[in-house]
């Protein structure tokens, strides 16, 4: 169970209590009824005989009938102090593993689609919901890109696939505007989430005001801030090269947050070629991310289609 299953399961299970806690606090007050109380109780004394002499395998005799009229008293009783009977059942929000999170001693689906949804919610800066490198519309991209879209889709697909053992730790989409750079990454960023794996996705111009903030913060605050950049599965960082540099800030934490994640996957798009690179943010930013061997750049420009390897 990862981090994201772990806090669905949490959340399940606090909300499990809380409907047993309501049913609970129903009791203590319908008890106060003596008619509800007596015949609770009478049904309890009734179900430990029950239960004792089918551990003695001694004949119940009548046991099973007095103990349903003594659970209909109780119900009866209920009703007749304005309640339902399903009030007094706890309700589970999912019927397979009753809010327990595990079925058959595997995590239930509802933990992982809960799960899922924590992490949507943490990253809402995504262009779409798809998820699915297969299901989507290319009709959108003009035709002449139509064909390195659709081989960019499948590379990403196969990068969802093996995620989080990637080979690279660098995915750059380099190329031009309106090439559905920041659409694939998305999906990707989607497809990553329902593996129920930390996805953050910003615009550089978003992270480089949390690089600023982070420089101007009290020390106390600096963790909060910048360790959420280190710790998400999967990092995007949208756009590079659009967000202004800003002395001491922009490349010193850009260089951090690159190495801080050497171990893990970082998706970059920008407008920029490598050289371009090189120029603004200088030769240890560059050469970590057009890297030999940790960084896989597809070009979205060009006569030709050329997806290598770098
Ligand atoms: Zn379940």
């Amino acid at each position: 169970m990862n981090k994201a299953e772990a806090a669905a399961l949490s959340k399940i299970r606090s909300r499990k209590l809380d409907n047993e806690l309501k049913v609970e606090a129903l009791l203590a007050v319908l008890r106060q009824d003596d008619q509800f109380a007596s015949a609770e109780n009478e049904r309890d004394t009734i179900g430990f005989k029950i239960a004792k002499m089918r551990y003695q395998k001694k004949d119940l005799g009548n046991l099973n009938a007095d103990y349903e009229r003594a659970k209909k008293l109780m119900t009866e009783r209920l009703c007749q102090l304005g309640h339902q009977p399903e009030e007094l059942t706890p309700a589970y929000a999912c019927d397979l593993c009753k809010d327990s999170g595990f079925v058959d001693g595997k995590l239930c689906d509802c933990v992982k689609t809960l799960a899922y949804q924590l992490l949507k919610d943490n990253c809402k800066t995504l262009l779409t919901d798809m998820d699915d490198f297969e299901a989507i519309d290319d009709t959108i991209i003009p035709e002449a890109d139509r064909e390195r879209y659709r081989i960019s889709a499948v590379i990403l697909g196969r990068f969802a696939d093996k995620f989080p053992h990637n080979k690279s730790n660098i995915l750059m989409l380099s190329g031009k505007q309106g090439t559905g750079k920041t659409y694939l990454m998305s999906v990707l960023a989607n497809a990553i989430m329902k593996k129920r794996m930390g996805v953050l996705f910003y615009n550089s111009v978003q992270l480089n005001e949390i690089f600023l903030r982070y420089h101007l913060a009290p020390i106390e605050e600096k963790e909060n801030l910048f360790a959420p950049l280190v710790e998400a599965d999967f990092l995007v960082i949208d756009d590079l090269g659009a967000e202004n540099l800003i002395k001491n800030v922009t490349e010193t934490y850009l260089y951090a947050v690159l190495v801080l994640r050497e171990s893990k996957l970082t998706g970059i798009t920008t407008n920029m070629s490598p050289t371009h690179l090189l120029e603004r943010y200088g030769h240890r930013i560059a050469s970590r991310l057009c890297a030999k061997n940790n960084s896989y750049i597809i070009h979205f420009e060009g006569a030709d289609l050329r997806f290598h390897k770098k």
